[in-house]
């Protein structure tokens, strides 16, 4: 008996127990997790997976989560009372073990997890940065294949583990993010792995849920506001549908935390149509050249999970929730206050969640006694850089041309000696 079921967000069709990168059931809908337990516990096992509220049943691999603190020092500085820190990194001081520095780490977790137990062989990933080094990381701790698919143009910003390095990571040269699709659509038919289906996955979207689980376990309660920086928005959805499980329960607030998301101007383009009160984004908004002015690639992705039914519009619609804009010298000024008033280094994306932080407090929309969960999404690299080599990812160069032979040649010699 699982403990869970599957429902289409549109049509309320029950699917049962299923891989959910595979049934895209209503179009332009997203399939939600129905968790039967109303009420949330913590006594399931170890690290993520102590939670009930998670689409996996037996995993085999450890998974630590984020570490939830009461901030002093920037709560000070920004004058708040009650502001809590969601770190996901590495400081070890502060108990925080994640080696990819990232919380995508819960989202590869329970994916991977959620896709062996669902008699699936492997896992075409279609990504970059931080997600792509989340998946490498947890492939090798999981056993789990997983072939990496990524567009030139981000590679400047991914690092791997050393540990991850032999994980088939592909390079489309010549091509965007869209063509990387392509290239991974391909090898799909090629190699026999489905599509890790982005925000459609339920168990991508629960898994990065994780953060906000693990911060109702630490706070006892749902916060007022919960700010995050978003590229693709996917966990910011995550964190809105996890809410909406607590107040279901009962015990930790009658609603869910107002959602601030932040992005890194000028490319903005959920702010924009947010601006707008539009569900649709706007062709102009994702112009390619606006990304190469912005400090954080990983929060580039010009398909965000926005426009979908049960995605980021709809989060910030139920639970009203605001967007913002921050730039560049904010962001790198945000980064080193965070590192002096709390000490530890933090990455550009953290840095648009705190400079997004300013800017509420600075326009009176958060009040000094209200729960404040600043989601740090990436910290501890410098830290972690001190005391252990990270390596740049090489990757395998191919061409947005590349025929389903040459993907049989490329690949299978790879995964048969990996896996
Ligand atoms: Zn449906």
């Amino acid at each position: 008996m699982s403990h869970f079921k599957i429902r289409c967000s549109n049509c309320g069709k029950e699917l049962g127990e299923v891989y959910c990168a595979f049934c895209e059931h209503c179009k332009d809908a997203l399939l939600v997790t129905e968790y039967k337990e109303r009420n949330f516990r913590t006594d399931n096992g170890k690290g993520i997976w102590r939670f009930n509220w998670l689409p996996v049943h037996t995993p085999f691999f450890e998974q630590s989560g984020t570490v939830v603190y009461r901030s002093a020092g920037l709560a000070d500085r920004m004058g708040l009372d009650d502001l809590f820190i969601a770190f996901n990194g590495f400081w070890p001081e502060k108990g925080a073990q994640l080696q990819t520095c990232t919380f995508k780490e819960f989202e590869a977790a329970v994916v991977l997890q959620n896709a062996k137990e669902n008699g699936v062989s492997g896992l075409i990933v279609a990504s970059a940065g931080n997600t792509a080094r989340a998946f490498a990381h947890l492939s090798v701790v999981s056993g789990f294949p997983i072939v990496i698919v990524v567009p030139t143009m981000c590679l400047m910003e991914m690092w791997y583990l050393e540990s991850s390095l032999a994980i088939p990571t592909l390079a489309v040269g010549d091509g965007d993010y869209a063509d990387s699709i392509d290239v991974a659509k391909r090898i799909a038919s090629v190699v026999g792995f489905p599509f890790e289906g982005g925000v459609k996955n339920i168990a991508k979207r629960d898994g990065l849920g994780a953060v906000l689980l693990e911060s109702v376990a630490a706070m006892g309660k749902l916060p007022d506001h919960y700010f995050q920086a978003v590229g693709s928005g996917t966990g910011a959805v995550g964190v809105w549908e996890t809410a909406e499980r607590f107040v279901k329960d009962g015990r930790y607030g009658a609603r869910p935390p107002a959602l601030h998301l932040v992005q890194n101007l000028p490319f903005a383009p959920m702010l924009r149509a947010w601006e707008k009160g539009s569900r649709a984004l706007f062709p102009d908004d994702l112009r390619p050249e606006l990304i190469g002015q912005i400090t954080t690639r990983v929060l580039s992705t010009r398909y965000p999970a926005y426009s979908v039914k049960g995605g980021v519009y709809d989060a910030l619609k139920a639970t009203g929730g605001r967007m913002y804009g921050v730039e560049n010298r904010e962001v790198y000024r945000a980064m080193e206050l965070f590192a002096e008033t709390e000490g530890i280094d933090i990455v550009p994306a953290s840095g648009v969640a705190v400079a997004g932080l300013q800017t509420a407090v600075a326009q009176g929309i958060i009040k000094k006694k209200e729960t404040v969960l600043l989601n740090i999404t990436g910290g501890g690299e410098k830290r972690l850089g001190k005391e252990k080599r990270t390596y740049d990812v090489e990757p395998r160069m191919v061409s947005k041309k590349i025929t389903e032979k040459e993907i049989e040649e490329l690949l299978c010699e790879t995964l048969k000696k990996n896996y």
